[in-house]
């Protein structure tokens, strides 16, 4: 046996081995000292190898879901071993003795999964390929649970901002190799670095399964199609990606693919592009602490469906740069926002909707059960009456009658298995009982000759009661020996007698178990009838599935459009519980926002009892740069980034939390906070915020947006405020591009006066009694302090302590006064611009010259030639 096990531990591939044995999976050597610890279950022992004990531990098979997801969510892949024969037929291959055959029968990783139970039915579950090409690298993403899947292509760079942005479970990419495709740079595939975040792992895969030519063949035979061009334009890192991932999925699955729909082609320009350190600064999907609580996604969240909450977090993550696009979003939002007996009713219906997406994603994966066609029939008869609402409804906009086409269609489908179905099919098919009575007259009759059976042995039981003079005699069943009568042993002798017609079977502790002739006809009766009846409801099963299967892709649209219905009626339900309005689009770089808050903190406040002070901000091209100073805690970070989420929530195709806002659209938006914590990636604050920095400054362009807090925090007072001085000359100058500075340098106020579209603001506060009031109320002009010692009293710092800090900066302030200040010397600094071209290195045309001769190949001729040319090129040089 152990010879057997370690030939499939090989074949496991790194992953934990579950060897089945009985009704159990086994883990034997290092995987059960790995488990038992993940799993908190006991490790044993079990004969021995190279003469130590085999540890082992086990799971048993009914419950081992639920040890599944505990690996899976421990970042663990695990290898499923099933007995591939019955213990009889390896007796009749090979003896008594034989040992029952045993193979890999799926693979189950964190990308791979559709089990409800293992399923977050609010996240997506994305499983990515990625194909590092010498002209860019591909991208394949699908989320296997529901058969969407997308090709997209970046540059090497740009690998980290796509995966902070698909936040993927499960990433694969190619194994270095010399001997790779002709597609592959020669000296195998550059290393790509993935960020290590939560659960990620890096799965390599043979160099060959991303080769763009057997991408192709694979996308082409998988939706049975001569040539791509009705799916898309794709290009050859995508298709490489793509290859790479359906070769994983087929090894994975053993052969048995997923569901997977045709695929989509992102084009980068589509999107509103982000970083990852944008987004982990705008806490889009998850908090910085970790999590969904505190972050935009949950605090605009009210989607009725596990579906529509998946789409919504997509939506976030990757908002739209295309106005029509994002028009068409906010139309179908206003018109759930106009009728609100229309939203709740649908919110209604919706809630009612079953995930049919997921439910289709495990029949076609060959998961499925009887209940995932229950929810495929009650979701798609769910969508028909949610068609027939809006169909009531006047005036509907395009985005939601395009939605409206796609929720019909499937009638033949619903009535077919509303006549085959019970009304609430189990999840378990090997016990039968979930064909609809009424549907097959040969079930029926099966179900009848089991049924009439089953009385007759009730009947049994009473004659036998009377013919034994044995009231407590009764006929029972169990799974080893069928039907019997048993009683207990004070009447056993009744039964035993050699003319009485019962025959023996089982002498057990007080009680004794006998058959009889009546009863084993009877018995035999239901066990054929049984037999056949679950043989013809699995057929029926099989055939269901098929259809099913046949329709994927119009099921897979119907469960599409019921989620952006879902999270259009939940973004107009959010937008009348928090007063957003509508923003107007403009291509223009504008961004005027009058009231705006942020939803988050907002909500925190009211949740505390407390009021969110609204603000305006008004960029354009004229005015396109804020400095916003003002003390701690006084509100800077907060309307730096209410901002930026109220551009985000736009483009998401979402109302925004403002009384008005005219938003010009942006291409990228980068968020930045001076020196946040980021020790744990083993950089130092400062250079993370420097890196940062640097990154903005090399990709915004004059149509993004910016916003950048308290950068140069980071280091000493005279370097952070050069370096937030150089940044905000060269956002102003270069750049042009719409920004929000906030700082606590008031010697930066001094840009104004050389910077034409910057202007100064401050977050309000006053001293009132000795205590610091903060307003959190935007005002133009340059703060006039920065309240430091008041917020520090305000945080408790003792009184001796603010007495001494008190003391040394009248110093301080005294001496500034005297000398002019932090930025004393910059009096005659020459502007951004200025200083740019002086520091351009101005080419040397001699030195040139020079570096173009090569002293060994000339003959003396053309040497003296040379030099009578560098004479000529000098005296040029001076004239
Ligand atoms: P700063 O960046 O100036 O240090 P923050 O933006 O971090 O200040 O704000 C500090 C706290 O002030 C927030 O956590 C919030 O509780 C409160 N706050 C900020 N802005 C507002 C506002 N507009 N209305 C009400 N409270 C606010």
């Amino acid at each position: 046996m152990m010879a057997q096990y370690l030939a499939l531990k090989a074949q496991a591939e790194g992953c934990l081995l579950f060897y089945r044995m009985g009704d159990f999976f086994e883990l034997f050597f290092e995987d059960a000292r790995l488990a038992a610890g993940v799993l908190d279950i006991a490790l044993t022992s079990r004969g021995e190898h190279d003469g130590a004990p085999i540890p082992m531990c086990g799971v048993p098979v009914h419950a081992a879901e639920s040890y599944l997801a505990r690996l899976i969510r421990a970042g663990h892949r695990v290898a499923i071993a099933e007995q591939v024969e019955t213990p009889e037929e390896a007796k009749r291959r090979g003896g008594a003795k034989a040992l029952v055959a045993r193979d890999i029968v799926r693979f189950v990783t964190a990308g791979t999964l559709t089990e409800e139970t293992l399923l977050d039915p609010r996240s997506a579950n994305v499983l990515v390929a990625l194909a590092p090409l010498r002209d860019g690298v591909g991208a394949a993403c699908c989320d296997i649970s529901t058969g969407r899947m997308e090709l997209e292509e970046c540059a090497q760079d740009g690998v980290q901002a796509l995966l902070a942005r698909i936040d993927p479970c499960e990433v694969i990419v190619p194994e270095p190799s010399p001997r790779a495709g002709r597609d592959l740079p020669r000296n195998g595939a550059p290393a790509i670095e993935i960020p290590a975040f939560a659960g990620e792992q890096a799965v390599t895969r043979p160099a060959a399964d991303f080769r763009s030519e057997a991408g192709e063949a694979r996308l082409k035979a998988l939706h049975g199609v001569a040539t791509l061009d009705g799916l898309g334009s794709f290009t050859r890192p995508m298709l490489a990606a793509a290859g790479g991932l359906i070769a994983y999925l087929e090894h994975v699955g053993r052969g048995t693919l997923p569901l997977l729909l045709p695929p989509v082609a992102r084009r980068g320009e589509e999107r509103l592009a982000m970083d990852a350190a944008t987004r982990a600064s705008l806490e889009v999907l998850d908090a910085q602490g970790g999590g969904r609580a505190g972050s935009l996604l949950a605090a605009v969240d009210r989607c009725a469906t596990g579906a529509g909450a998946r789409l919504l977090a997509e939506d976030l993550a990757a908002p739209l740069a295309e106005r029509g696009a994002i028009e068409a979003r906010h139309a179908a939002l206003a018109h759930f926002h106009r009728d609100p007996i229309l939203r709740s009713d649908l919110r209604r219906a919706l809630r009612q909707c079953p995930d049919i997406a997921r439910a289709l994603g495990r029949i076609v994966a060959g998961r499925g059960s009887p209940r995932d066609l229950g929810q495929v029939r009650d979701g798609l008869s769910e969508a028909r009456r949610l068609r027939e609402l809006l169909r009531a409804s006047p005036d509907v906009p395009p985005l939601l009658a395009e939605c409206c086409a796609r929720l019909g269609g499937h009638s033949g489908l619903i009535d077919h298995l509303e006549r085959a179905l019970v009304p609430a099919p189990p999840t378990e098919r090997s016990q039968g009982g979930f064909i609809a009575p009424g549907y097959d007259h040969a079930l029926d009759a099966l179900r009848e000759t089991s049924g009439s059976a089953r009385r007759a042995i009730a009947a049994l039981e009473a004659r036998y009661r009377d013919e034994t003079a044995t009231p407590s005699l009764k006929i029972r069943h169990n799974k080893v020996l069928g039907y019997f009568i048993e009683v207990s042993a004070r009447h056993a002798d009744r039964l035993m007698a050699a003319d009485s017609g019962f025959t023996h079977r089982q002498t057990m502790a007080g009680a004794v178990r006998f058959n009889s002739l009546g009863l084993h006809e009877e018995a035999s009766r239901i066990a054929e009838a049984g037999g056949h009846a679950l043989a013809a409801e699995e057929a029926h099963f099989e055939e269901l599935c098929g259809e099913v299967g046949q329709r994927r892709e119009a099921i897979a649209a119907t469960a599409q459009a019921l989620a952006r219905i879902d999270v259009s009626a939940a973004l107009a339900e959010r937008a009348a519980e928090g007063d957003w309005c509508r923003p107007l689009m403009l291509d223009a770089p504008c961004l005027e926002v009058v009231g705006g808050r942020h939803p988050v903190v907002e909500a925190a406040l009211s949740k505390a009892g407390e009021r969110f002070v609204a603000n305006d901000c008004s960029l354009g091209p004229g005015d396109r740069l804020w400095l916003i100073g003002g003390p701690n805690m006084g509100g800077k970070s907060t309307f730096l980034r209410q901002n930026a989420l109220i551009l985000l929530l736009a483009q998401a195709g979402s109302f925004v939390p403002a009384q008005s806002a005219t938003l010009g659209l942006a291409d990228r938006l980068f968020s930045r906070v001076g020196a946040s914590d980021n020790l744990a990636r083993g950089r130092s604050t400062f250079m993370v915020e420097m890196v940062e920095t640097a990154a903005i400054l090399s990709q915004a362009t004059d149509r993004s947006f910016v916003i950048l807090d308290e950068v140069g925090r980071g280091t000493s007072t005279y370097d952070g405020m050069a370096l937030a001085w150089a940044v905000v000359e060269a956002v102003h100058e270069n750049l042009r591009c719409r920004c929000l500075f906030a700082t606590h340098y008031h010697e930066l106020a001094r840009l104004a006066e050389t910077c034409g579209a910057l202007s100064l603001h401050h977050v309000r506060a006053k001293e009132w009694k000795g205590e610091l009031v903060l307003l959190h109320e935007l005002a133009r002009g340059a703060a006039d302090r920065s309240y430091g010692l008041a917020v520090a009293r305000l945080a408790g710092l003792p009184p001796p302590v603010l007495r001494r800090a008190r003391t040394i900066l009248d110093r301080l302030e005294k001496g500034r006064a005297e000398t002019g200040g932090l930025a004393a010397g910059l009096g005659d600094l020459p502007l951004f611009a200025a200083a740019l071209q002086e520091e351009t290195p101005r080419q040397d045309p001699l030195a040139g010259a020079l570096a173009a001769i090569d002293p060994d190949t000339l003959t003396p001729r053309e040497a003296l030639e040379a030099l009578y040319a560098l004479k000529r090129a000098a005296a040029e040089g001076k004239n």
